[in-house]
Formats: C-alpha cells, structure tokens, sequence
C-alpha cells in the first residue's frame, strides 16, 4: 500500500476524480508544452457525463487558459481501462505538437493507459487487515504502531497537517450562509445545524452540522482534504470536529486517530476501489464511514480487533451504494449523505465496542465484497448520472 500521504491530499472539490485529478492532468500538460498555443480537451465516459456539474471542464480551463482551450464531451466513447478517461491535445500554430490520454482514477491519482491499478509505492509490509491483525498481535502492537512503521518519518506532521484544513473547511462553512453554485440552486443548511447544535449542545447535532459544513464548501469548490475523496469529505472532519468541539480531545491525539482511519482508508484503496465511477458511493462514502468508524473506535481506546469491527460493521452497511448525482452536481445525495454518514461511524464504533472484537464477516471479505459489488453494478450508478436519483429527478423535470 502507498503512502497515506497519496491518500489525504488538500484541494479544491468538488471531486477528486473530476476536478483535482484533471487539474493535475491539465497542470503536467502545460509543463510538458510550454510552447503551444492552443489546446483541446476531450473528456470520455463519467468524465463527459457528469464533468459539467463536477466543474471538469472548468478546472482544466483555469489551468491551460481559457481563451485557448475547447473542452469537448465526448460520452460515447468509453475505455475498459478505467471509466475517467481525458485526451489532451496541445497545438502551436495550428500544427498538431502531442497528443495524451490520460485517467483519473479516483483521489486524485492518475494513470495512463494499462498502467497498473495498484497503488505506486509499497510503504506496507502487509496489505490484508488479517494479516495486519496477525502481525501486530504476534508484535504486542496497536494498528497505530503498525502505521507509524510503514509510513514515513514526518507522517504525524503531516496528519496535523490534515486535521487543521478539514477544520479550518469545517470553521468556514459553519458560518457560510447562501446558495450552493449551480442548478439545483441548494441553500447552504451547515449554519443552520450548527446553530441549533449551540441551542442544545447536542454531539449529533455537531456531527450533523460539520459534515454539512466540508460539504457544502467541497459543492462550492472551496478547500478540502480528500478523506478519501471529495464528495466524501465531509464524514473524517466531522467526526473528528466533535471529538474535538464537544468532548475536548486535542488536536495531536485526533491527528494519530486520522492515521488509523487512514489505514482503513489505504486498504480499500489497494484492495478494491475508492472511486465512485468504478465501484458506486460505497467506495467512497462507505469508505470514509469506515474510516471514520475506525478512528472513532481509537480514539475511544478500542482494541485492534474492536477498531477493525467498527470499521467492517460501517463498511458492510454501506454495500451496494449507488452513485447518482443529481444533475452531475456533487450535492444530492452527497451533502446529506455525509452527513448521515458520519453518525453512522459513530453508531458502528459504539456497536463494535458492546463486543470484543469477534465477528463472522472480516474487514478483508468486505472489501473483496464492494469490489465484485463494484463490477455488477450497471454503469447507470457509477458517476454517470444516468440512473437512480439523477434519473428520477430528470424524468420529474421533464414531466413538468
Ligand atoms: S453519490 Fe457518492 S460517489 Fe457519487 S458523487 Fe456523490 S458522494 Fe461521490
């Protein structure tokens, strides 16, 4: 497995796969041809079908200059390889220079054709939760420990790192009234929740309000730490903004709790998919609920087996989790859906901690289960907007 650094990156929403990873993609373009003068885009499959609502075309604009680039979409076309795919085409005085296709795979991370899925480096000595288990019981060590080994020195550094943007994105969003860019014409709920949180200085209520609160500055294209995208932002920062907020935990202590979601995080991430276009929202709400659910499950002082739990249990009951953005736009289901979310790591932590740890199904079976779950769901709910929710509202509008 990488590094968790590859896995907690801080950028602009609204998506990992459709806004930062083509940034990045338009970014290493331009640095490879300085000179050309014009540019052309083609953006396939998920990329072209839900890019206009998920600022694609935009982002690489801003990056490549948007007097001199077109932007095509193009969802007809589609590659077995990976559905984010983008060709880039760079032109100086009308003359054809170079040509690049290029993927976004999910948090950011980009590949080019055939290149392997797996994650670049191997920061892990083991890459399955049982084996993991196995080697730090035989070591008397916490899943903490066994992070701190692997990764690099400087790794809790850069974990603070992280905890302070998800609350600085928390922080700002709690006060951000108004209306959400795009159609849909959302109203900004956060400020709300959060008032009533300072009314009954109820935790849920906190939980409620700091997801909303990532989100919505993630749908507003603001800064956001992907944990472990951006449409799933909101559920880490919000669990950890209530231990912080409400039951006063300090922010060194929530920083090493990251890095244990974080491991969570990594192995769906190698053993599966984080990403919503390949494998649905369970690859990526499910995810960040298991993350959450695992770092909450630490952070109460959980054993190794009982933080695995939580985050299986979490996992589990997000299986099959469709990914159907209304109008392409990173706001329904996504904002509630956080929301909902990261009460729900809670509800799972709080579960596996009424046990010892013992279960039937393991960490390892459900992440094999979301990936094979992943490659049966039709493309209609993988970030293409053609089904479900999307479909639905659609159809409403259209009937009007
Ligand atoms: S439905 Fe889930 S996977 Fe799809 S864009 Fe929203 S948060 Fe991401």
């Amino acid at each position: 497995m990488d590094t968790l650094k590859e896995l907690f990156k801080i950028g602009n929403g609204p998506s990992s796969s459709h806004t930062m990873g083509p940034k990045k993609a338009a970014t290493m373009f331009l640095e490879e041809h300085p000179e050309a003068d014009r540019f052309v885009v083609e953006l396939y499959g998920s990329l072209a079908l839900t890019g206009k609502g998920h600022l694609t075309d935009w982002i690489i604009k801003q990056v490549l200059g948007e007097e001199r680039t077109e932007v095509l979409f193009r969802p007809e076309v589609t590659h077995a390889y990976h559905p984010n795919a983008m060709k880039f085409f760079a032109y100086q005085n009308d003359e054809l220079l170079s040509e690049k296709l290029i993927f976004s795979v999910g948090g950011g991370t980009l590949k080019e054709l055939n290149e392997s899925l797996d994650v670049g480096a191997n920061y892990y000595k083991y890459n399955t939760m049982r084996e993991i288990l196995e080697y730090t019981e035989e070591k008397g060590i916490s899943l903490l420990d066994y992070v701190l080994e692997s990764e690099p020195q400087d790794i809790v550094d850069y974990a603070l790192t992280m905890v302070e943007a998800m609350f600085a994105a928390v922080e700002r969003g709690l006060v951000t009234e108004g209306v959400l860019p795009g159609k849909l014409r959302l109203k900004r709920r956060a400020p709300g929740f959060y008032k009533i949180y300072l009314e009954n200085k109820n935790p849920n209520s906190l939980v409620f309000a700091a997801a909303l609160a990532v989100s919505e500055e993630n749908a507003s294209g603001n800064e956001i730490v992907t944990a472990p995208t951006c449409g799933s932002s909101g559920v880490l920062p919000a669990v950890l903004y209530t231990f912080h907020k409400h039951y006063q935990m300090g922010i060194k202590r929530l920083a090493r709790a990251l890095l244990v979601g974080g491991l969570i995080g990594n192995l769906v991430k190698h053993n599966a998919s984080i990403s919503g276009a390949e494998v649905g929202c369970q690859g990526e709400i499910g995810t960040a609920c298991a993350m959450a659910a695992a770092a909450s499950a630490y952070l109460k002082g959980g054993s190794n087996r009982q933080i695995e739990y939580a985050a299986e249990i979490a996992l589990e009951h997000h299986l099959g989790m469709t990914c159907d953005p209304v109008m392409g736009y990173v706001q329904i289901p996504c904002i509630e859906r956080n929301a909902l979310s990261a009460q729900r790591a809670l509800d799972s932590c709080e579960f596996a901690l009424h046990t010892g740890g013992e279960h039937f199904i393991d960490l390892d079976a459900c992440i094999l289960t979301l990936k094979e779950t992943g490659k049966d769901l039709s493309p209609h709910y993988r970030e293409t907007s053609l089904g479900g929710l999307a479909k639905a509202v659609n159809k409403k509008a259209s009937s009007q």
